[in-house]
């Protein structure tokens, strides 16, 4: 751990380097070594074709190399284009109309949409509620602005939504704080590729729905892989649910383009209020604008622009949709091809409905990584206790093979 010399620490312990850094950099050097035909690189958050490329959907493609200079060298509005702002909100809800007021402000990716939630939405000094396991940068995105996080266990013994864990630290949380923020990624977490059922968002519901109506509370469903956690209609019903909570509950959609649309580099999010009722609708797209002028000013408009076009032209919409459709369908094919060699080789794996990464719960988890690195010349990303490995990134093949190289390196340990 580095000294702070100049820099002010601010209550954060920064690292010198970064744990996926550092096994990304490992798994260069392997396949460096030994060629990449021989290396399994399951680090990588990015969905990869079997070679290996990035993804890209052709329409989005298309679209972009069209664009006219005033359409990405211009300054966006601060909350985005009215024309984005109207599609992120089409992009999130598809066919769900609720009664809910929905708003929607630009940040740059799902990142700034949490950044927008966590600063606006809760209080500095405030403790913010997410699952044990989950996506590292909300702890960096809490701490960076002066709050922290605690989490509770995801999974009960029967590796469903542990609703009793959920409901006694929210409950702990309300007796200590006025306003209270939690963080729920699904569908197709971050790393378990687990997605609530509805009943278990309704159970949520009924927790938050208990306490008293003088605490001010945010539900972010952060839905970062929404478009890749099954089919995009049926992994939205529990939307339509949130117009059941009460008013002193804002729902929130931490929303990002870099999946759903490829466009990870484009830094294109939205954050998406469902309001109770007209003024807190107002009030949301007054701090949200506010808060990113204050941080970002305004965000990319290039990746805005893509959106607008495609929104504008239903059958350009239904190209996209239909290229995504076959991607998402080549993924859940490798997920579907892990599970099946994982209960082969009795290999363990948490609750995977969809997603990029499924994990392999072990003991130990930086050792066996290493381990499986050394032996097996397998790259994953220990995480808490498990490895998280990246169905995105690898292809069919190494998805057939891998489960058994992890239980041959966990039975030897
Ligand atoms: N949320 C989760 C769980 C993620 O894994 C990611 C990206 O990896 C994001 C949000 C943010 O995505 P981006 O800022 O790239 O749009």
């Amino acid at each position: 751990m580095a000294e702070y010399i100049l820099a002010s620490q601010n209550g954060r312990t920064i690292p010198t380097e970064d744990a996926i850094f550092g096994v990304n950099t490992r798994a260069s050097q392997c396949i460096r070594e030994y060629g990449k035909e021989n290396v399994i690189d399951a680090t990588i958050g990015k969905l990869l074709d079997d070679q290996g490329s990035l993804l890209v959907l052709a329409s989005v493609d298309e679209v972009y190399r069209s664009l006219k200079p005033e359409e990405y060298a211009n300054y966006a509005p601060i909350a985005g284009t009215p024309g984005f702002r109207k599609a992120a909100i089409q992009a999130a809800l598809k066919n769900n109309t609720l009664k809910r007021i929905p708003r929607a402000c630009a940040a740059p990716g799902g990142t700034g949409a949490l950044r927008l939630a966590v600063g606006n939405y809760s209080s500095i000094g405030d403790t913010i509620l997410t699952t044990d396991w989950h996506w590292g940068p909300y702890g960096k995105i809490a701490g960076e602005i002066g709050r922290s996080v605690e989490t509770f266990r995801l999974f009960d013994n029967d590796r469903n939504f542990d609703v009793e864990e959920f409901r006694s630290h929210v409950n702990g949380l309300a007796e200590k704080q006025d306003t209270l923020l939690i963080i729920l990624n699904s569908p197709g977490q971050n790393p378990t590729g687990y997605r609530l059922t509805d009943d278990e968002w309704k159970s949520v519901i009924a927790v938050l729905s208990a306490l008293p109506s003088s605490k001010k509370i945010a539900l972010v469903a952060d839905t970062a892989y929404i478009d890749f956690a099954g089919d995009e209609d049926d992994v939205r019903t529990f939307l339509p649910l949130f117009d059941t909570l009460p008013d002193n509950v804002m729902a929130l959609l931490a929303y990002s383009f870099s999946k759903t649309f490829t466009l990870y580099g484009m830094r294109c999010g939205a954050l998406i209020g469902l309001a109770p009722d007209e003024r807190t609708a107002e009030e949301f797209s007054r701090v949200t604008e506010y808060s990113g002028r204050a941080s970002w000013s305004n965000c990319a408009r290039a990746g805005q622009a893509i959106i607008e076009h495609i929104y504008e032209d239903p059958a350009l919409l239904e190209r996209v949709t239909a290229e995504r459709t076959e991607i998402r369908n080549m993924l859940l094919a490798r997920g579907a091809a892990f599970g099946e060699e994982a209960s082969k080789c009795g290999l363990d794996m948490l609750p995977y409905n969809g997603g990029f990464f499924a994990v392999v719960p072990c003991e130990n988890a930086k050792e066996v990584g290493l381990k499986l690195e050394k032996e097996a010349h397998a790259f994953t990303i220990p995480f808490g206790d498990g490895l998280r490995v990246s169905l995105a990134a690898m292809p069919m093949t190494q998805c057939r093979i891998l489960p058994q190289k992890m239980k041959d390196v966990l039975s030897s340990m």
